[in-house]
């Protein structure tokens, strides 16, 4: 039975999902860790309005809708964020990893974790009009760092950090995704894999990007050339930044675990509260606070970087 692992639930972890699932793949495991807003409705095809109004979390509502398109496929639901720390126990069993994943340091986390266990993976970006795809088979063709040997311009364009996603963009990148998963499940042979696809979906454009044999050089690439896994070591973090458009900051602390235990603490007779082992979640002044034993923690609907550093502050370092 072949386990698919999708880190990331957005645009378009929750496209490809949908159609390995549909397709009859054996187990399914989502990872995600943020909530599902109404704006996320317009290219996130997998989640209703009544998702959004509940503020439900993504990798809780997709197991829903997911389960309920084929009993046959086992649907595992991981409300975890993607770091380092749990990087490999999250995807100990994977026959293949699809990145659905919103910024790069996640991308190549998930680069790191595929060249260093030798899983496929299949990446994808996608900003505005525009995307990228790559299927690789760790050690047989390119990696993320092949490509792009330190974090450059050209990569933080291929995510919707800085730029919002027309949804043709997504599904149109999505399904190419799907289809390189599906070759990856199927054992089919390197050869067939396309390589690094590049898409323009106003203009209606397709391209394969010509790339040099593999290896190139041994030493070119730090990831399997050195096989050196600095994202796995957890040697590169983020401080504060706001997510993919949404009306959400993320967060990093270094003592994880007096946050949690004092968000509990302090707010133990507010009903929302929900305390679990990798996280815990309060609604407090008309926001949402998930913070995750990882050390990072998401504030939803505090309206800007400010105030969301002022919430962060009060309630969980406070
Ligand atoms: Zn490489």
């Amino acid at each position: 039975m072949r386990r698919a692992v999708v880190i990331g639930c957005g645009a378009l972890g929750s496209a490809v999902a949908s159609q390995l699932v549909r397709e009859g793949v054996g187990t399914v495991r989502i990872v995600d860790r943020d909530v599902v807003e109404l704006r996320n409705l317009a290219h996130q095809a997998l989640y209703t309005e009544a998702d959004a109004a509940s503020r439900l979390l993504k990798a809780e509502a997709a197991a829903v809708h997911l389960r309920a398109m084929n009993a046959d496929c086992r649907v595992e639901s991981v409300v975890a964020d993607f770091v380092p720390g749990n990087a490999l126990r999250l995807t100990a069993d994977a026959d293949l990893l699809v990145d659905g994943a919103d910024n790069l340091e996640t991308k190549l986390l998930l680069n790191d974790v595929a060249v260093a266990t030798g899983t496929p993976l299949v990446y994808a970006g996608c900003a505005g009009t525009e995307g990228s795809v790559l299927a690789v088979l760790p050690g047989v063709t390119h990696c993320l760092r092949c490509l792009w040997p330190t974090p450059s311009e050209s990569v933080n364009h291929m995510t919707c950090e800085t730029r919002g996603v027309l949804p043709s963009t997504a599904a149109t990148v999505a399904a190419l995704q799907a289809t390189e998963a599906l070759k990856l499940l199927l054992g089919t042979e390197a050869d067939a894999l396309s390589g690094l696809l590049r898409i323009d979906v106003w203009n209606a454009v397709l391209r394969r990007v010509p790339l040099p044999a593999f290896p190139t050089d041994d030493r070119a690439c730090p990831t399997c050339g050195t096989r050196d896994f600095g994202y796995l070591r957890g040697e590169y973090s983020t401080m504060a930044r706001q997510l993919c458009g949404d009306d959400t900051v993320l967060l990093t602390t270094s003592s994880p675990a007096r946050d949690l235990e004092r968000l509990r603490r302090h707010h133990i007779a507010n009903a929302s509260l929900r305390v679990r082992p990798e996280y815990v979640q309060v609604d407090i002044d008309g926001c949402r606070i998930v913070a995750f034993a990882s050390g990072r923690t998401l504030i939803h609907g505090a309206g800007g970087m400010n105030r969301a550093r002022a919430l962060y502050a009060r309630y969980v370092t406070g």
